[in-house]
């Protein structure tokens, strides 16, 4: 099969690959049709990760279920699925509690819970940027979609990562009608987060970030764009609160943070929201801070170790919730918003691809080209 495959830093091919195929008792395998380039392949992309070379990538995943497994009694050939990011069991202790972001069965590395496709550290399954994609526990996994999912697979392919990890970020960051909440970044998940605020009723929506079309992007949905390349950040959202700070901030970045200036400044979003959320205010973060390369034990920078204001985020007595989002706990509810008409989560899309264009697509979006907010590919043509 074709397949989109990591090379090494900065370089991804479209290669020939063994089929994925049935290989457990409750596998589901997948014929995709839809799957996204995301901002957490930029991680593997840009090589801060150990991902070894010949892994196939992609985790945000749409297709047709073409076979099923021998102990699969849900899902059958023919449904169209969306494939949530984590791979789970749902039936560990975590996965009970609906944490199948940290399933305790998946991951096969000792000490770490777990899984996710295409991804380094977490487990050994392939990527979905595929003509097939292998879905472990098929029946748990896959999200069955209704009936118009063949023609609306670019708005149900954001349930497999973007839209329930920004719906995350907003609760985590606790966001109730009438609040105020800023969110630092203007990619897709950042986006995406802006759009669940809106969604849960908040009464003013703030969105930092330094692109203009991704700020405009924000605009579309009536969100405040805030550039921290004119002035700080923390200023703006200052004067739009009157002084106070913002009731509620999501971090949609991660570690890869850069300064106004473009310097790397893995620390800014997280002392910029303790900044510019008020005392006893709310935050989420949803950007990856997690260890870049477990092989530099010594490099605290790659180990995801930061230096973080505690002390003013203490005195200002806020509350912070973080990490992977568990998919499970909001695609369903997420897709019926899809299916009633009342959501449209493909406005975030900017260009849809042949699997072939894929390498230019990682490219013009690693560089965050003008117009490049979020790439779709298409393996089926
Ligand atoms: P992206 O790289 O496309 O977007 C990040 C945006 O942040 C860019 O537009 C960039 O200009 C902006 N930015 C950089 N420095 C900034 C700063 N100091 N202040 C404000 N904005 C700044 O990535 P994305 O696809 O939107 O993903 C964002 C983060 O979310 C990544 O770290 C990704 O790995 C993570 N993520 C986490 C989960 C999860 O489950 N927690 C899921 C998906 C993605
Ligand atoms: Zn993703």
């Amino acid at each position: 099969m074709k397949a989109v495959v990591y090379e090494g830093p900065r370089q991804v091919g479209v290669k020939n690959v063994p089929d994925a195929r049935i290989e457990m008792p409750a596998d589901v395998l997948v014929r995709v049709t839809t799957t996204n380039i995301c901002g957490s392949d930029l991680h593997m992309y840009e090589g801060r990760t150990d991902l070894e070379p010949g892994r196939v990538l992609g985790h945000e995943n749409l297709g047709e279920v073409v076979e099923v497994g021998p102990g699969v009694v849900r899902v059958r050939v023919g449904d169209m699925v969306c494939v949530p990011f984590n791979v789970a069991c749902g039936f560990c202790a975590n996965c009970e509690r609906g944490l199948t972001a940290f399933c305790l069965t998946t991951n096969p590395e000792p000490g770490v819970d777990g899984a996710a496709y295409g991804f380094a550290d977490m487990g050994p399954y392939n990527g979905g940027q595929a003509e097939l994609l292998r879905v472990p526990f098929g029946d748990f996994n896959c999200l069955v979609l209704p009936d118009d999912a063949r023609e609306r697979q670019t708005d149900y392919v954001m349930l497999a990562d973007i839209w329930p990890t920004g719906w995350h970020a907003t609760q985590l960051a606790c966001v109730q009608a009438g609040d105020s909440v800023v969110i630092y970044g203007a990619g897709p998940v950042g986006l995406m987060a802006a759009y669940s605020a809106t969604f849960k009723s908040a009464g003013m929506v703030m969105v930092v970030d330094r692109h203009p079309d991704r700020l405009a992007k924000a605009e579309e949905i009536g969100a405040i764009p805030i550039d921290d390349s004119k002035t700080s950040p923390v200023d703006q959202v200052m004067e739009l609160t009157h002084g106070r700070g913002a009731d509620r901030g999501c971090e949609c970045v991660g570690f890869q943070a850069h300064d106004p200036q473009g310097h790397e400044h893995p620390n800014m979003t997280l002392n910029n929201l303790v900044k510019s959320v008020r005392f006893a205010g709310t935050i989420g973060v949803v950007g990856v801070f997690i260890p870049m390369d477990p092989g530099s034990p010594d490099d605290l920078y790659k180990q995801g170790e930061i230096a973080f204001d505690y002390g003013m985020f203490w005195f200002k007595g806020q509350t912070m919730g973080n990490g992977q989002c568990n998919v499970k706990n909001y695609n369903r509810q997420l897709c019926t918003l899809i299916h009633e008409g009342k959501a449209r989560p493909s406005w975030v899309v900017s260009h849809e691809l042949d699997l072939d264009d894929a390498p230019g697509g990682y490219e013009h979006f690693d560089q965050r080209d003008a117009g490049w907010t979020k790439v779709v590919l298409h393996p089926a043509g």
